[in-house]
């Protein structure tokens, strides 16, 4: 009997009706297959006692210790509390609800044996209702053999009813192994000594206990990297097939007559750097092809992106064309806004601009000229492709800061399709992770700062230091500088975070009452907010008290003091970019990471990183390692970065293995190609219309 896994339901499976295989839908578990292809995320490691010093937060773990406190705490409601110690090291154990047998097992004296997560930090760790085992009425339960498989579930589907389907798909796959065929390039297996598929689908969802744990839980086992080379090279060549799809589509020819970038770049009162004219003769190659420019620019913080836009977009007015630029905030909107005016009004470009703030009579009149066909340039928020603004011929779309707006946008845009587009960023990606996560973008870096940038000093300074720092700002102010003071989410509410800023900006006015001091946030108006940063720009103001929505773009080069509050709670990303608001001009600049003690490992981690360097791909490589790349791309909600079992940290040598396998392989397969898409991926489901 041959049998086709990927096009065998679910409810094939004894137990699975049509109810839970709705259930099953929701985990996007369709077909045998689905579920062979649902990995466990983690392992329970019940297989030995660890020691209670060697335990971290997160980690779950069977320890086993003597009592030696039991206490009922009345906070909100009662808590029983027990402490555990085991020689090495002691850890509360909490119970919220309780019964008095309960209370009575844990006698002091008694040995008890947890298993549970452990919660906390540093030095206070504990465990919140974990099971509990008394080793000595139980002597003869022994720890489990091997690791146990945690799947993720959903309602109505268990861990249980997981383990179960997840048993007889393995059984029927093991009976027909013919099926489930191995789609990794040839040489691989041998090269790399990997098992095969059933065998490594085998070992991940059930290890047996003589594998190996350690490589296990670390994800390092051959099994794993058997599975995680195979997503790696689906997630490559879905995102392949995204940018050979685009290549079908016709896009304006541009050329370049230079007449109007050698008028601005002739404004200018500097020159473009190397990297920049490297990068904007790199743009303007894919402008004159007839399909769609699909070009990420990432260069960082202060490496000139901006005129290399303007320069571009000139290509598209040269040849009679639209072009639209977008940033991810009002505020960012409206400074290019200024500089676009600034740079091509001169030169007889007309520039109009797209915001939310825009008179409702304005807005009109704008929507109009775009109906129209002559050349203009617009600059907008995102709000410029959301509603249904109409261009006569967008010919150019520059998407500025990308990382802001999700994938999903950039593939909403694309699908639009016809347009060139251009999308700068400034987070810099170490490369192997650009070359995954932009592998249907063309890539140039701009990996040069203009010249005579003084580095930024930074230091880390602890908020019991506040009032000496107050006295050394109102100095400083006095001899020219000007200051940024920010304030950053302390809470996740926006609310909260402008009510910071604003007490922040209060005390702050009454310690310095010689001094002019302004305050912008999210929920101010818009004309409000240009107002205040108008003020900062012309230096009517000293100090610009501010959330974090000066996070990107904002450029005023006579800033030089760059002060954090809690800047413990910021990732590295964010911080990078916030230092990069100074260093700008020519003054020696200063940034002052101020912190709440007692401070966490990453935390402290993250600050020393940011006074040992200023180079943005350092800061990225060390983000990459503290946080993973789910969350460096911005990416965790849209899913397009979530993996199964890779891990583009760990895995990076698969990536680069990838890349070399030629343009051929993909040609000369491209029927395995799309069975590997369609096993990892699921046709179009996360990546758009494909
Ligand atoms: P980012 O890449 O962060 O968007 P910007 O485009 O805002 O950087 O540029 C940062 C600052 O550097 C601006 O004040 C800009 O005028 C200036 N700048 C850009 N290119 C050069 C250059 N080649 N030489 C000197 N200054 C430059
Ligand atoms: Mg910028």
């Amino acid at each position: 009997m041959t049998i086709f896994i990927e096009a065998l339901p679910v409810t094939k499976l004894t137990g699975v009706g049509p109810a839970l295989a709705q259930k099953l839908a929701k985990l996007g578990l369709y077909t045998v297959q689905d579920v062979l292809f649902h990995l466990p995320y983690r392992y329970q490691d019940r297989t030995q006692i660890t020691p209670i010093a060697a335990l971290r937060a997160d980690d779950y773990a069977v320890v086993e210790g003597e009592v030696v406190n039991v206490e009922v705490i009345q906070r909100r409601q009662k808590i029983l509390q027990i402490l555990l110690s085991d020689g090495t090291g002691t850890l509360q154990i909490k119970f919220f609800h309780f019964t008095a047998t309960q209370k009575e097992r844990f006698s002091q004296g008694g040995v008890f044996r947890f298993f549970g997560q452990v919660k906390g930090f540093a030095y206070a760790l504990s465990m919140v209702h974990p099971e509990s085992i008394n080793p000595k009425a139980l002597s003869h339960q022994h720890m489990q053999e091997s690791l146990t498989p945690i799947y993720s579930t959903t309602e109505g589907v268990s861990q249980k009813i997981l383990l179960q389907i997840t048993e007889q798909a393995l059984a029927l796959v093991k009976k027909h192994p013919q099926t489930l065929a191995d789609l990794l390039p040839e040489g691989w297996m041998q090269q790399y000594q990997l098992p095969s598929l059933v065998e490594a689908l085998e070992i991940v969802h059930r290890p047996s206990p003589d594998a190996d744990i350690s490589a296990l839980l670390s994800g390092t086992h051959l099994a794993q990297q058997r599975l995680a080379s195979e997503e790696l090279l689906a997630h490559h060549a879905s995102l392949r097939k995204l940018r050979e799809h685009a290549k079908r589509f016709i896009a304006p020819s541009l050329y370049d007559k230079g007449e109007l970038s050698k008028k601005l770049m002739m404004s200018l009162p500097y020159q473009l750097t190397a990297a920049q004219q490297r990068v904007l003769s790199e743009i303007k190659q894919d402008l004159a092809r007839s399909h769609p420019m699909q070009r990420l620019v990432q260069g960082d913080v202060g490496s000139g992106k901006t005129i290399v836009a303007a320069l571009a977009a000139l290509t598209a007015i040269e040849n009679g064309y639209q072009a639209a630029f977008m940033a991810p905030t009002e505020l960012l909107a409206q400074q290019h806004f200024l500089s676009f005016t600034n740079w091509l009004s001169p030169l007889g470009v007309e520039v109009i601009s797209l915001m939310s703030k825009t008179s409702a009579a304005q807005k009109k009149k704008h929507l109009e000229r775009l109906k129209q066909n002559d050349p203009l340039v617009v600059v907008g928020t995102h709000a410029l492709f959301q509603e249904n603004v109409e261009f006569a011929n967008l010919a150019l779309a520059i998407i500025d800061e990308q990382h802001r707006f999700g994938v999903h946008q950039r593939l909403a845009l694309r699908n639009k399709g016809l347009t060139h587009q251009l999308i700068m960023t400034a987070t810099p990606i170490p490369r192997t992770l650009a070359m995954t996560a932009y592998a249907d973008l063309d890539y140039s870096v701009i990996d040069e700062l203009p010249p005579g940038r003084k580095a930024i000093e930074t230091r880390v300074l602890n908020n019991t230091k506040r009032e000496e720092l107050i006295t050394r700002i109102a100095q400083v102010c006095d001899e020219g500088h000007q200051v940024y003071w920010v304030c950053p989410l302390i809470e996740e509410s926006e609310v909260l975070q402008c009510q910071a800023a604003e007490i922040c900006y209060q005390s702050l006015t009454e310690k310095l009452p010689q001094l002019h001091i302004g305050l912008v946030h999210g929920r101010l108006k818009a004309s409000e907010k240009d107002r205040v940063m108008d003020d900062f720009k012309a230096h009517r103001l000293d100090i610009l008290v501010a959330t974090t929505v000066i996070e990107v773009g904002v450029d005023v080069p006579n800033a030089s003091y760059m002060i954090i509050e809690n800047a413990e709670r910021l990732g590295l990303a964010q911080l990078h970019q916030l230092r990069g608001r100074v260093g700008r001009g020519a003054k020696q600049s200063y940034c002052l990471l101020m912190y709440q003690s007692p401070l966490s490992q990453l935390a402290r981690l993250r600050l020393d990183t940011m006074r040992e360097t200023q180079d943005g791909f350092e800061i990225a490589k060390k983000d990459l390692e503290i946080r993973g790349p789910g969350e460096i791309l911005g990416t965790k909600q849209t899913g397009l970065m979530q993996f199964r079992v890779a891990d583009l940290t760990r895995d990076q040598a698969w990536i680069t293995r990838i890349q070399i396998l030629s343009q051929d392989w993909f040609l000369l397969h491209a029927e395995q190609v799309q069975a590997i898409i369609q096993r990892w991926i699921g046709e179009g489901t996360r990546y758009g219309e494909v």
